[in-house]
């Protein structure tokens, strides 16, 4: 069975910037059909909070809780990891502390700010210096990054499309799956970005199983009924449920490794 998730959103439980309250995602998946949804918080939410949380509500949803860490090469979704541990807003030793505990890392939109005039707000974390943007996604495989993260995260809600296509891109070439999520931060926009599993996700455990395993698929504009595959690798194991709903697109075919948007 397919598991649906949003595999980016900030709630009140640990985003001071989120209005959206726990309980209202857990109506609104409810409302959109998901199967759960990842909250990666910037501070972290409590275990005992959220156990507390998960024990006091129905089990058809499944809310998974994160870090999405500041890091010196951007955001960091943080899968497995209870807490901030010192030193992890560096990316080595982030994936030391992961290693440790059996944790993942989804690098959360990549390429934010790239293709815009770079300005003091609107720099590329991965490529501040103008003068050494990557023309190609292969170019930008060249970067430290990728060898301390697992997946990237292809579908960002709140990113603009040549920002998401050139993650897709680079995905691509590193042979990984990709994610996708909203980086909502209220009920607007939640399901904009959403990854399909392959199989049951009903904990933290399969999750990870998963994103290791690559069995996923990223998607996007599934909460408007316009869902669009995000990929054109790993899709076969998800066409079954695509073809459940009233209305799918496939991902327009790119040019190959060498695309720039
Ligand atoms: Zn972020
Ligand atoms: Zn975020």
């Amino acid at each position: 069975m397919v598991s649906l998730f949003d595999m980016h959103v900030h709630t009140t439980a640990g985003s001071p910037d989120s209005g959206l309250d726990p309980e209202e995602l857990l109506t609104e998946c409810r409302r959109l059909g998901l199967s759960g949804a990842l909250v990666a918080e910037h501070n972290g939410w409590a275990r005992h909070e959220y156990d507390r949380f998960v024990a006091n509500h129905d089990k058809d949803v499944v809310i998974i809780r994160a870090i999405e860490a500041y890091t010196n090469w951007g955001h960091c979704i943080c899968i497995g990891m209870d807490q901030y541990v010192s030193g992890m807003n560096n990316v080595e030793i982030l994936r030391k502390e992961a290693d440790k505990v059996g944790a993942v890392i989804i690098l959360a939109h990549p390429f934010r700010f790239l293709f815009d005039p770079a300005g003091v707000y609107t720099r590329n974390v991965l490529f501040e210096d103008p003068k050494t943007l990557p023309k190609t996604a292969i170019e930008a495989t060249a970067h430290i990054v990728w060898k301390n993260v697992h997946e990237v995260e292809v579908v960002n809600g709140g990113n603009i499309e040549k920002e998401n296509r050139f993650a897709q891109e680079v995905a691509k070439v590193l042979g990984w799956a990709g994610t996708g999520g909203s980086d909502a931060h209220s009920t607007a926009g939640l399901a904009k970005g959403m990854t399909a599993f392959h199989g049951d996700i009903r904990n933290e455990r399969d999750l990870i199983d998963a994103i290791r395993a690559r069995a996923m698929t990223p998607l996007e504009n599934y909460h408007v009924g316009r869902t669009a595959l995000y990929s054109d690798q790993n899709v076969e194991p998800i066409m079954p449920f695509l073809q459940s709903l009233d209305y799918y697109e496939t991902s327009p075919v790119l040019s190959g490794p060498d695309y720039m948007p």
